[in-house]
């Protein structure tokens, strides 16, 4: 669907269709087609995003891909998380075959993330088959374990600044996004005008306790920024912990569970940097801590690695203290059902669990069995879409569905902000700002509709650039 062409079509520029990734924080993925000679030379996906939050949003996932993926030659990944990664088994199994760029570390992630969506897509598949609560008469699994090792070949990790041709006629570069380990910008140039785009990925915030702060974009035409909190300044870190550690503290001492949903990459890290130093200035009492989930387990040995590595994304002084800064030595790892099962007698412990909108995985287990006792807290600590269980408890639900079944609400659900691996507006606008000289285009994407549009506003009123916020399928030319 050709809805805008902001200006005069030269052979050099290069085509961008915005496929995911609009009007939602989910399904990331943008077409980038150079022209050179004739017309466009090569087709390049940036991000291969999973659609993820209500049912609907979900459905795209099921629709076929807009273009014949066979005729896409690579794709890059900005980094590891599902919305961004997490629909490339399908890709790959509807005729997909190029190379897949990311940075090494994404690449270290992506297998992770990539075996336990096949895992839980087969799984809710057979669930719901056996309970019959799919509208489906035969539920399939939208991809299974062989689709995802099928991607996971593809990966072709490239170290950061280093310049690759992903596709004749362009010339990329991954540079630090300071968002989760191996989280990148990516910069694209076409060769024969020069023209530059920079993909923003999921930008971190620059006070990431683990991780370096996002470089900032280099000279560029065009400049796609995400959107994600676009309308919202976050809080006061430090306020913010000490209210995680009351919140810790006062559901302990009644005994009470807490269960924090985290992304199993990056937020568990970074919850487990937190608690640690909560537990050294001794701000909550000591307690189990679980963390309850296979991937948090993996993706925990990638960043413990890279430490030990002296990876150069991770910061100097996390590296001074080494693996110790987030291997807590009263950790307690269920890897078996049975382990994790054995968490929903509750009592005073605290459970790190995956997804982290609650919109699926094991901690939706220990949800269905803890929700219903007053003792227990949850804490959100990470973004909660329309739709996911997450948002619900955040927007007050007397009861929410989970497998089919509704479940009353009486635990203490307190958000805690200070985790947000996101930027803020302000911390989006100032990234934006510190492109010399400005861009001439910004298209705002990954953002709720009023997120990219507030954002968007900004954009106008404070840089005076030229800004568009995509619909689903709009092709535009840079
Ligand atoms: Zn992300």
């Amino acid at each position: 669907m050709l809805t805008r062409t902001p200006r005069a079509c030269y052979t050099g520029d290069m085509l961008l269709t915005f496929l995911g990734g609009v009007g939602t924080v989910t399904g990331s993925r943008t077409l980038v087609e150079p022209e050179s000679g004739a017309g466009a030379s090569g087709r390049l996906l940036i991000d291969c995003g999973l659609f993820q939050g209500p049912r609907e949003v979900r459905g795209r996932n099921w629709e076929p891909f807009p273009i014949d993926p066979a005729t896409i030659d690579a794709v890059i990944l900005s980094h590891a998380h599902l919305d961004h990664c997490g629909y490339l088994p399908a890709l790959v199994r509807d005729g997909f075959s190029g190379p897949v760029h990311c940075s090494p570390n994404t690449a270290a992630l992506v297998p992770i993330i990539l075996r336990d969506s096949a895992r839980l897509q087969e799984e809710d598949a057979a669930w719901a088959r056996r309970k019959g609560f799919s509208r489906h008469a035969d539920p399939r699994a939208l991809y299974d374990a062989e689709d995802a090792e099928a991607a996971i070949a593809l990966l072709q990790p490239v170290e950061f600044g280093h310049e690759f041709t992903p596709v004749p006629g362009l010339v990329a570069r991954l540079d630090v996004g300071g968002h989760i380990l191996g989280s990148s910008t990516v910069t694209l140039t076409e060769t024969s005008r020069e023209r530059t785009v920079v993909f923003s990925g999921d930008l971190g915030r620059g006070n990431h306790p683990l991780l370096r702060p996002p470089a900032p974009p280099c000279a560029a035409d065009a400049i796609v920024l995400e959107s994600t909190y676009g309308d919202r300044s976050h809080a006061d870190v430090d306020a913010e912990l000490d209210e995680m550690a009351r919140v810790i503290t006062r559901t302990l001492k009644r005994g009470g569970t807490v269960v924090i949903p985290a992304f199993a990459v990056d937020r568990t890290e970074v919850l487990l940097r937190a608690l640690h130093t909560l537990l050294i200035q001794q701000r909550i009492p000591l307690a189990p801590i679980h963390v309850d989930s296979p991937m948090a387990l993996a993706a925990l040995r990638v960043y413990l690695d890279a430490i030990r590595d002296a990876d150069p994304e991770i910061l100097p002084s996390i590296l001074a203290e080494g693996p110790e800064a987030i291997d807590l030595p009263h950790l307690h790892e269920a890897t078996t059902p049975e382990q994790s099962m054995a968490l929903d007698r509750g009592g005073a412990r605290i459970i790190v669990s995956a997804s982290g909108m609650a919109s699926g995985g094991r901690v939706t287990h220990h949800l269905k069995a803890l929700l219903p006792d007053r003792d227990t807290c949850v804490l959100l600590v990470g973004f909660q879409a329309v739709g996911t269980a997450g948002r619900m408890l955040l927007d007050g639900a007397h009861e929410i569905k989970i497998h089919g079944q509704y479940v009353p609400v009486r635990a203490e659900i307190v958000e805690i902000e200070a985790f947000s691996v996101h930027a803020d507006a302000d911390e989006l606008i100032a990234w934006l700002a510190s492109c010399h000289p400005l861009p001439t285009q910004v298209f705002v994407n990954h953002g709720e509709p009023d997120a990219a549009a507030a954002l968007a506003d900004r954009v106008r009123r404070d840089l005076d650039i030229a800004v568009d916020v995509p619909e689903a399928g709009e092709r535009v030319r840079v």
